[in-house]
């Protein structure tokens, strides 16, 4: 891409940027301008959800910018209440529909809920099977999904994730999913990856972003890049935008990547959910 953005290779053969653009909580009325700010600064990449309810304004933004649908990458997510299969496929019709496209570049399930649906998100995966098999949706992932819900997916059915979207940023690095990811040739997609601010401040972080002359969050984005993750930081505000997208002109050492490593908290760290207790179902 003109704009310097590295392309990951998927195990379906598929490419994705390395870098994109987030819009959990973005509010549905403002989407449309922030994916077109976005779009302007040169991204083509961006994750949305069902759960978000902005995909319309993401596929307002993507057909208003007068470039061709085929040089986007769009992700969206199953939401929790559409996991039954028949429910997923009108939920994904819905998902398609909003986006006025054919088709999705990535469908992921968002959450696995151990807890719901007696614990079978197999169902669920064996439809997102049907999706990838019919070319609505080019890849399929999951998101949230820990080592032993993965390996129950690699027994039980046919098609490997491309993807598994977790949270991973310099306080919670969820390295034994990321390894885990990375030895089945799935690869990890960081949400949270500024951990919505909080990492920051850190002084640790404050000190390297002095070293070399850029921004606290351009620090922490590049240490993911480094690291091999794919990444979609949100922003409402296009400075920073900008800024986020500002990280492939310089690179941080092993002394400086290792400091960052150094900050993992473990489970204190995190900032959501966790995969194995979230039940929550959205109201309609
Ligand atoms: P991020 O880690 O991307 O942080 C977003 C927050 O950081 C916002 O408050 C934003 O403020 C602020 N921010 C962004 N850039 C900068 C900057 N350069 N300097 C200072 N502050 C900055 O959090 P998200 O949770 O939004 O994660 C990113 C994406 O990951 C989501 O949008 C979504 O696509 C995905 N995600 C997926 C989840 C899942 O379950 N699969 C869960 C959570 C996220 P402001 O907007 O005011 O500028």
């Amino acid at each position: 891409m003109s704009s310097g953005i590295p392309d990951i290779t998927l195990n379906d053969g598929r490419t994705i940027p390395q870098l994109g653009f987030g819009v959990f909580q973005v509010p549905p009325a403002e989407t449309r301008a922030a994916v077109e700010t976005a779009i302007e600064i040169g991204y083509r990449h961006i994750d949305t959800a069902q759960m978000y309810r902005n995909e319309q304004g993401v596929g307002e933004a993507v057909a208003a910018s007068g470039l061709d649908r085929s040089e986007f990458f769009l992700t969206s997510k199953l939401n929790n209440g559409y996991h039954l299969p028949e429910d997923a496929r009108k939920a994904f019709d819905r998902t398609l529909e909003a986006l006025g496209s054919d088709y999705v570049d990535l469908f992921l399930i968002h959450w696995p809920l151990p807890t719901l649906y007696n614990g079978d998100f197999v169902q669920t995966w064996k439809t997102l099977e049907e999706f990838y098999r019919s070319g609505r949706a080019r890849s399929i992932g999951v998101s949230n999904f820990t080592p032993h819900q993965l390996r129950r997916l690699r027994a039980e059915t046919e098609i490997r994730p491309a993807v598994n979207q977790i949270e991973v940023h310099p306080f919670f690095t969820n390295e034994e999913t990321r390894t885990y990811n990375s030895e089945n040739e799935i690869a990890t997609e960081a949400y949270s990856p500024i951990a919505q601010g909080e990492v920051l401040t850190d002084p640790a972080i404050e000190a390297i972003a002095r070293e070399v002359g850029k921004s606290p969050a351009q620090v922490v984005l590049r240490w993911h890049i480094q690291r091999g993750d794919i990444i979609f930081p949100k922003s409402k505000t296009k400075a920073r935008v900008e800024e986020n997208a500002a990280i492939f002109d310089f690179e941080l050492d092993e002394p400086s990547m290792a400091t960052i490593n150094s900050l993992d908290k473990g489970e204190k760290g995190r900032t959501g959910a966790n995969p194995d207790t979230m039940a929550w179902i959205p109201e309609n």
